[in-house]
């Protein structure tokens, strides 16, 4: 097998290189502390500047349809191969640029291009793509996590509208969203999967919704819990039929499985450890070096996972357990890449987040430990590679 470009797709790579070269604004240069969500979050910051490289970035994505490449052409994506989109992703994760877009472009979007009406695509998908309107994800709940299916808020029919009642939580970056898609329990008659509808909030400040930060252990405002109260939203802002949302909600074809923003990150992580324990000038305990060449491995061993599931989408394959065994990988790889940097600094990483590279490390660890439980948690991960990949019977 042959790891090397093509000649295409070494010509692309030089050409996205080139414009992260040209255009990515300094401030997501050093992109280890901005975070995935840096753009949702600079688009309505106080700072000028961060508003500037918010929109900056966007203008140089949407120029060439970078926005959401992995759409099809007619809806605004990049028409790339997946191949190319692949590149796309990796010369990005490279540099730790941002994701323009949120959840509009990796979850709302395909949801709406799958499920959505013709009137629905044209409303709400060009305003995703110019970056106008961010969208903010209200699945979980206190008592519906896991088992999503569980869910009790309720939308209720009057007239033309929904009435919404309930509450959802874990709501990421909906402080700085404009609009919430939400499943909503609308028959609570029916089996728990059946009577589920999948609603769009089209503004998440009307009357009726209240958003409450919930701080993470990071001290870090990602998250918050979201209240609705007789909250209106109009029956034409269901997708898909009324009591079939489970599986219109489940349908948030991220075509991007691939984790390779994930595989660079921990190539990033590490060449940063490596440079750190240079920088310390003293050795390095044996077991700290020993465990650094083994996050090495494993680093390699994610980079073939994304491989594979690219090989996958290249022949038109959807990955399925595939997808689930690169998330399970690539999200606890990367706790223990920072947890192996916190172990090879000793007791200086005690010191957290005080710009050594002990308080970094310890910081990184922090914020790699709610990876695992994100998107389908580790032991549902792992289910899923039982049963469906293994044909392991349910328990
Ligand atoms: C950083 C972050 C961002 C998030 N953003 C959003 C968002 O924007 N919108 C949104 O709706 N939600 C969001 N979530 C919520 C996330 O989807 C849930 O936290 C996740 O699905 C787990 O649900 P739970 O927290 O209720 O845990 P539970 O489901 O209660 O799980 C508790 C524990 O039990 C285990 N467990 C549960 N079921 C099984 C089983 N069948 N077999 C074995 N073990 C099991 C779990 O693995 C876990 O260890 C976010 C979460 C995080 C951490």
């Amino acid at each position: 097998m042959d790891w090397e470009d093509s000649q295409e797709q070494a010509a692309f790579r030089a050409e996205v290189r080139q414009v992260i070269q040209e255009h990515l604004p300094d401030r997501y240069r050093s992109a280890d502390g901005a975070g995935e969500r840096a753009w949702e979050f600079d688009r309505k910051s106080d700072d000028p500047e961060a508003r500037e490289a918010a929109d900056s970035w966007l203008r140089t994505l949407s120029e060439r349809r970078w926005v959401a490449p992995q759409w099809p052409y007619e809806y605004g994506g990049a028409g790339l191969t997946p191949m190319e989109q692949f590149v796309l992703n990796q010369e990005l994760a490279r540099v730790g640029a941002p994701h323009v877009g949120g959840s509009g472009v990796g979850l709302l979007g395909p949801t709406l291009i799958v499920h959505g009406t013709d009137e629905q695509k044209a409303r709400y998908l060009p305003p995703i793509l110019k970056g106008e309107v961010a969208w903010a994800q209200g699945y979980s709940e206190p008592g519906a996590g896991s088992d999503l299916a569980s869910l009790q808020t309720r939308a209720e029919r009057d007239g033309d509208t929904y009435v919404i009642n309930g509450q959802k939580i874990w709501t990421s970056g909906a402080h700085a969203a404009d609009a919430l898609f939400l499943l909503a329990r609308t028959d609570p008659e029916a089996p728990k999967h059946r009577g589920i509808s999948f609603l769009l909030v089209e503004d998440i400040r009307q009357p009726g919704i209240s958003i409450r930060p919930l701080i993470d252990m990071g001290d870090h405002h990602y998250f918050n819990e979201t209240f609705l109260e007789d909250v209106r939203v109009p029956i034409s802002n269901r997708v898909g039929e009324e009591n079939r949302g489970w599986y219109v909600g489940m349908t948030l074809l991220d075509f991007e499985r691939s984790n390779i923003g994930a595989a660079e990150g921990a190539r990033r992580a590490l060449a940063r450890l490596v440079r750190d324990a240079h920088s310390t000038g003293r050795p390095l305990p044996p077991v700290a070096r020993l465990a650094i060449a083994e996050r090495y491995v494993e680093s390699q061993v994610m980079f073939q996972f994304s491989l594979r599931i690219i090989s996958m989408q290249n022949r038109g394959l959807i990955p399925n357990h595939e997808a689930s065994v690169a998330k399970l990988f690539a999200s606890e790889m990367s706790q223990r890449i920072s947890l192996t940097a916190t172990r090879a600094f000793g007791l200086h990483a005690q010191r957290w987040a005080d710009g050594t590279a002990a308080g970094r490390a310890t910081d990184s660890y922090i914020r790699s430990v709610p990876a695992t439980i994100r998107g389908g948690t580790s032991e549902v991960q792992r289910n899923v590679i039982a049963t469906r990949g293994l044909g392991l019977p349910r328990g």
